[in-house]
């Protein structure tokens, strides 16, 4: 009996498929000084948020990461949060 609720409970938290933002926009490049963008990407903490979680396809999650470093060094995004 309480494995078929949980079996149910499961099925009922599946997250939807999420679709990458940066391929549904067509973008092939991102960049590096558009923050506001970077910043969904980037938890409070800083870091940069985990493809699972962000939904962000393989080579836009690289594409992502290279600018969050670069938005780094450029000082538009902290590399840790205060
Ligand atoms: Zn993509």
């Amino acid at each position: 009996m309480e494995e078929k609720t949980a079996v149910k409970k499961v099925y009922k938290k599946m997250p939807r498929k999420k679709v990458c933002a940066f391929c549904q926009e067509k973008v092939s490049e991102i960049d590096y000084k558009d923050v506001n963008r970077l910043k969904k990407y980037v938890t409070e903490g800083g870091k940069i948020v985990p493809r699972r979680m962000s939904g962000t396809c393989a080579a836009h999650q690289k594409k992502v990461a290279n600018a969050i470093k670069r938005a780094r060094i450029a000082a538009l995004l902290p590399f840790k949060g205060e």
